[in-house]
C-alpha cells in the first residue's frame, strides 16, 4: 500500500499536520517515535498557547492534540523511522523494527532535543525549578533568584528576558568569554539584574528531597574549587539538537542539523518531502509556531498531491 502522506514525529507540529491532512481526507499515517507528544510532555503549565485562558499542562495539551488527530482518522504507529529512501517516489521508510512503508509524500516533524547538562539530578527536578525554556517557564519565577547556564545568544536572550520576572539572574559560563553576538552580550552586561560567574560548570543540582530546586553545586574549571550556590530556578541554555540524524545525506541540513526549508513553504530539498516544527526551526521553537508550521506542511502536501494526480 502506498500512503498519501507519512508524518514522522508526534509533537505539536506532527499532530497538527495530522489533523489538517486527515481533514483533507488524506488518511495520514503518523509515526509517534519513542516519546509520543515530544518536548511538551516534559513541561508542566503551558500558559502561552492561545485558547487556554488559564493555561494547560503540557502533557494534557499533547494528549488532546493526539485525540483530535485520531478523531479525524489518522493512523498512528508507536515506532521510530530510522531510514528513508528519498531517491525515488513513492518514498520508502524503514522503522526500528525493520518494517517498511511507502508514501507519496513525507512530513518530517521530528523536533529537537534541548541539550541538558548531564548532571545526576537535573531530570528529577525538571519542571520543579529546572527548565530548558525561559519563554515557557520564566513567568513562574517572579521575584526569585535564578541561574542560567550557557554563553550563546540563547543564554543572553533568555537572561535578559528573565530579568522581567526574577529578582536576580546569574549567568554561569564554562569559559571566560561569551559565544553570543556582541550586541546580545552588551545588553546583558548593561542589565543591572544580571551577574556572571566565569570558568564554571554546574556539577549537580540540589533539592530532590524537597521536590524543588534549592541550589546548585559549582566547580571552577580553572582552580578546581567546588562550591554551593543557592537559587530557585535553573535555566539550561546550552543549545538544541534537531532530531535529524537519520536524514543526513538525504535532505539538505544546515551545519547544526536543522532541515533547510524553502522560502514561504515547508518544502525541503526533495520534492514531496516537507518539514515543520523544531526540526527546521532554530529561531522561534515554540509550541504554537510548531503547530503553525505543521498546518503549513499539511497544506503544502495537499497541494503537491493535487498537482501530481
Ligand atoms: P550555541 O551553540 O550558540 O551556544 C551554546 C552555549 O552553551 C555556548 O556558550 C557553550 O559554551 C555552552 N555549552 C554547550 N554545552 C555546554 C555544556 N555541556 N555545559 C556548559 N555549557 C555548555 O547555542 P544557542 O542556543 O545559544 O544558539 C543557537 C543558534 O541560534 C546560534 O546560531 C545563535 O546565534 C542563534 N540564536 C539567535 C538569537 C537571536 O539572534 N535573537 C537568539 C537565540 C539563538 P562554549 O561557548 O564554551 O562552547
Amino acid at each position: 500500500m502506498v500512503h498519501n502522506v507519512i508524518i514522522i514525529g508526534s509533537g505539536a507540529a506532527g499532530y497538527t499536520a495530522a489533523i489538517y491532512a486527515a481533514r483533507a481526507e488524506l488518511q495520514p499515517l503518523l509515526f509517534e517515535g519513542s516519546q509520543p507528544g515530544g518536548q511538551l510532555t516534559i513541561t508542566t503549565d503551558v500558559e502561552n498557547f492561545p485558547g487556554f485562558e488559564h493555561g494547560i499542562m503540557g502533557p494534557q495539551l499533547m494528549q488532546d492534540m493526539r485525540k483530535q488527530a485520531l478523531r479525524f482518522e489518522t493512523k498512528m504507529i508507536q515506532q521510530t523511522i530510522t531510514t528513508i529512501d528519498t531517491s525515488k517516489r513513492p518514498f520508502v521508510l524503514t522503522t526500528d523494527t525493520g518494517e517498511t512503508y511507502q508514501a507519496k509524500t513525507i512530513i518530517v516533524a521530528t523536533g529537537a532535543t534541548a541539550k541538558l547538562l548531564g548532571v545526576e539530578n537535573e531530570m528529577k527536578l525538571m519542571g520543579k525549578g529546572v527548565s530548558a525554556c525561559a519563554t515557557c517557564d520564566g513567568f513562574f519565577f517572579k521575584g526569585l533568584e535564578i541561574v542560567i547556564v550557557g554563553g550563546g545568544d540563547t543564554a543572553m536572550e533568555e537572561a535578559t528576558f528573565l530579568t522581567k520576572f526574577a529578582s536576580k539572574v546569574t549567568v554561569i559560563h564554562r569559559r571566560d568569554s561569551l559565544r553570543a553576538s556582541k550586541i546580545m552580550q552588551q545588553k546583558a552586561f548593561e542589565n543591572p539584574k544580571i551577574e556572571f560567574i566565569w570558568d564554571t560548570e554546574v556539577i549537580d543540582v540540589h533539592g530532590v528531597d524537597q521536590d524543588k530546586l534549592t541550589g546548585i553545586r559549582l566547580k571552577n574549571l580553572k582552580t578546581g574549587e567546588e562550591s554551593d550556590f543557592a537559587c530557585e530556578g535553573l535555566f539550561i541554555a546550552i543549545g538544541h539538537k534537531p532530531n535529524t540524524e537519520f536524514l543526513k545525506g538525504k535532505l539538505e541540513l544546515d551545519d547544526v542539523g536543522y532541515i533547510i526549508t524553502k522560502k514561504s513553504s515547508m518544502a525541503t530539498s526533495v520534492d514531496g518531502i516537507y518539514a515543520c516544527g523544531d526540526a527546521q526551526d532554530s529561531i522561534y521553537r515554540q509550541a504554537i509556531t510548531a503547530a503553525g508550521t505543521g498546518c503549513m506542511a499539511a497544506i503544502d502536501v495537499e497541494r503537491f498531491l493535487q498537482g501530481h494526480e
